[in-house]
């Protein structure tokens, strides 16, 4: 199948072998004479999708016993509501490391449905290199570890004040990229649909006695602790998202587990970062090394009247979704876990030759 490159920042590429397997199951489940499409959720074959999902998960990140793996339906930004609501107890609030636009999106979220405090607030091209002063009535020290837009990634834990902070990150663009340490935050959760699926899902993993918060007024089905009671099945769940994950689940795995997405990751990105600053006088705006996404590689045109014609050419090559975000403009490639590395060598092939044609770098 000739396949377009995507470099879109969300839902982006899924392999090839994922979607025939879909394909496959949406007209016939398994030879069973159903579609994935029909499938009832309390019925052995959908648990057996459900405890697949759950266990690899769980496998391939580590997570310790005293975790709920949860998966809630509503995607990214339904957790921006869930998290104040799970949270923040009486007379306390949610701190909010604002370092871009979901983190901030998601201390708004907290403000309207709880009470926020924001402990450190950047420029949006940088992430906090002092310590994070957190106050004593801070439930937890919220941070958005990877930030799509802007293309900034947390290289580790912030610094903070206190002791023993409650640390929850949205790993919404780069959950499933990396090793990480699981037991060091209270709760980690993503909205699925860059490196493990599909639009519409969020996997939430959390510290189980960090459960129970949630006011008797909070609806049933924004309530964490019902998902972990119900075993995510509180009502009818959305079937195929769930499956699409199992399958993106065991596809990583067979891939060699995340810490090969890791080094894939590292490859990609330095690759098309090396590229930009070989030609720093016609591409610009990158940001500084430190704070780099491996993810979501954020850079411009110095002439901005070459941006459309770039994204147009490289479109015609078969290299699509290269615009920056509507807020920011410029360019952004997406690099997530299924990228092939040969993908990004013809990306910087052709910046190559678009920067020589237009008068630089022959
Ligand atoms: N957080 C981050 C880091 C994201 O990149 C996105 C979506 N691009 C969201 C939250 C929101 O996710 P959704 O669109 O599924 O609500």
């Amino acid at each position: 199948m000739d396949r377009l490159i995507n470099f879109a920042a969300g839902p982006s590429m899924m392999p090839e072998s994922v979607l025939r397997k879909i394909q496959d199951s949406i007209l016939n489940y398994e030879g069973q004479g159903y579609s994935i499409l029909e499938m009832m959720h309390r019925k052995p074959p959908f648990e057996a999708i459900l405890l697949e999902l759950k266990s690899r998960v769980k496998s391939l990140l580590n997570v310790p016993d005293d975790y709920e793996i949860l998966f809630c339906p509503g995607g990214g930004k339904m957790q921006f509501g869930m998290v104040p609501l799970n949270l923040v107890t009486p007379g306390c609030r949610g701190g909010y490391i604002v370092t871009g636009t979901w983190s901030r999106m998601a201390s708004e979220e907290a403000r309207r449905v709880s009470r926020e405090v924001t402990l450190w607030a950047g420029n949006g091209r940088d992430l906090p290199d002092e310590v994070v002063e957190v106050p004593d009535d801070a439930d937890y020290v919220y941070f958005c570890d990877n930030e799509t837009v802007d293309g900034t990634e947390f290289q580790g834990l912030p610094a903070v004040s206190c002791a023993d902070p409650v640390f929850v990150s949205d790993m919404s663009s780069n959950f499933m990229s990396r090793p990480f340490d699981v037991s060091r935050f209270g709760a980690i959760w993503a909205g699925v649909q860059k490196n493990f699926g599909t639009a519409g899902l969020a996997c939430v993993i959390v510290r189980r006695n960090l459960l129970g918060n949630a006011a008797d007024t909070v609806p049933q089905m924004l309530n964490w602790n019902v998902y972990a009671k119900s075993n995510s099945l509180q009502n009818t769940p959305p079937v195929l998202q769930f499956y699409t994950a199992m399958l993106m689940a065991r596809w990583v795995e067979e891939q060699g587990g995340v810490a090969e997405m890791d080094r894939r990751a590292k490859e990609r990105s330095a690759l098309l970062y090396s590229a930009i600053d070989d030609m720093q006088d016609f591409y610009v705006g990158a940001l500084p090394p430190e704070v780099r996404s491996r993810m979501n590689v954020v850079f411009t045109i110095a002439d901005k009247n070459l941006i459309k014609p770039f994204v147009e050419e490289a479109a015609a090559q078969g290299m699509i979704n290269l615009a920056g975000h509507r807020s920011v403009g410029g360019l952004r490639a997406s690099l997530y876990n299924v990228m092939p590395i040969e993908a990004v060598q013809k990306l910087t092939v052709f910046m190559k030759d678009f920067a020589g044609r237009h008068g630089k770098f022959h």
